[in-house]
């Protein structure tokens, strides 16, 4: 058994959550955020939908039996998956972490195979969902999830409703504009929050400076932390390593997360302008960062956002830590059903 909180939901039924990501796919039983099993498995190197979609019912029917349960005891199965997608039709669209998939049909095909009422929705909204019932943002009515790890996403509750958009495409907040003339982003935009503040931003960025010649320091701090590392062998340059090269004082790291941190300040005014929200929650795995990356982004948020909304958002860390995209999905069933 995994959590501690059982008796708190002993009221809600049992449901599936399946969290589809680029490399892992993973399914637990749930009664409300209280985890009763849990199955992972790998996407793997080819994740077409051929083979993927199997190895989801593999992960759902392991998740099962671990919890000794059959389909028909579970209240439906909530799926969170990259976007784009559109919940309504519950059709995958084309999410770039999963390579052939365009216009696959989950929601049915797992509604046929299953028998049981399935939701869809995109990983951002379904984390942000999760953290709204279940985690920081419990009791929020206005409430912005922001999630900062590989890619920054984002998931909006107005009026306690997921913010869905006329296409369901709302809420795309790593991709809201912090530097106009910036550099181009997968998504067609350019000066993305995503391509400034994301690990994978953090670290393309790194990598460019030290292709201009302007990486020595950072490169002999970075040797020193991966110090079996053979000569040929490539330096493995992460957020989490750039991090702790700015607290070493290596000032290009300070510089490039410096730079992060202040696209999160400026990112963080656009959604209290847009949003007015009482709540923004900060999630992902940058965020174990803490202070290093949240400090100067409050900091811009103090200096620039306009006072009424400023005074009335609390910014606060998720509370729900890796089980969020599985306790988001499980919570897809109990906010369409309750
Ligand atoms: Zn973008």
């Amino acid at each position: 058994m995994i959590g501690d909180n059982q008796t708190m939901y002993a009221s809600y039924p049992l449901v599936v959550g399946v969290d589809l990501g680029g490399t892992q796919i993973r399914a637990a039983v749930l009664q409300g955020a209280t985890l009763l099993s849990r199955a992972n498995l790998l996407t793997g190197d080819n994740g077409t939908p051929e083979r993927v979609i199997p190895r989801l019912f593999q992960a759902v029917d392991q998740a099962l039996a671990d919890a000794r349960l059959t389909p028909a005891q579970i209240a439906g199965i909530g799926i969170a998956a990259p976007g784009p997608l559109n919940n309504r039709t519950g059709v995958v669209i084309s999410p770039p972490n999963l390579p052939g998939w365009t216009d696959i049909p989950l929601r049915d095909i797992f509604a046929e195979h299953y028998q049981l009422p399935i939701y869809l929705e995109n990983d951002a909204n379904a984390a942000g969902l999760g953290e709204h019932l279940f985690g920081a943002g419990r009791g929020s009515n206005e409430m912005v999830y922001l999630t900062i790890s590989t890619g920054i996403g984002g998931g909006v509750i107005t009026n306690g409703k997921i913010l869905e958009g006329i296409a369901g495409a709302a809420g795309e907040l790593g991709h809201i504009t912090v530097d106009w003339r910036g550099e181009p982003c997968g998504c067609g935009n350019v000066g993305c929050l995503e391509g400034l503040a994301s690990g994978t931003g953090i670290a393309r960025r790194v990598l460019a400076a030290i292709a201009r010649g302007e990486g020595e320091e950072l490169l002999r701090f970075a040797r020193q932390q991966q110090p079996g590392l053979h000569v040929d062998e490539e330096l493995r340059v992460d957020a989490r390593l750039v991090a702790q090269a700015a607290t070493a004082g290596v000032p290009l790291a300070q510089q490039i997360l410096g730079e992060a941190s202040e696209a999160l300040g400026v990112g963080l005014v656009n959604i209290i302008h847009i949003f007015n929200p009482e709540l923004i929650v900060l999630g992902g795995g940058l965020m174990q960062m803490g202070a290093q990356l949240l400090a100067p982004a409050r900091a811009i948020v103090q200096q620039r956002a306009m006072q009424v909304p400023r005074e009335m958002a609390r910014i606060v860390l998720a509370e729900l830590g890796p089980n969020v995209g599985l306790v988001g999905a499980g919570a897809l069933i109990y906010y369409n059903q309750m």
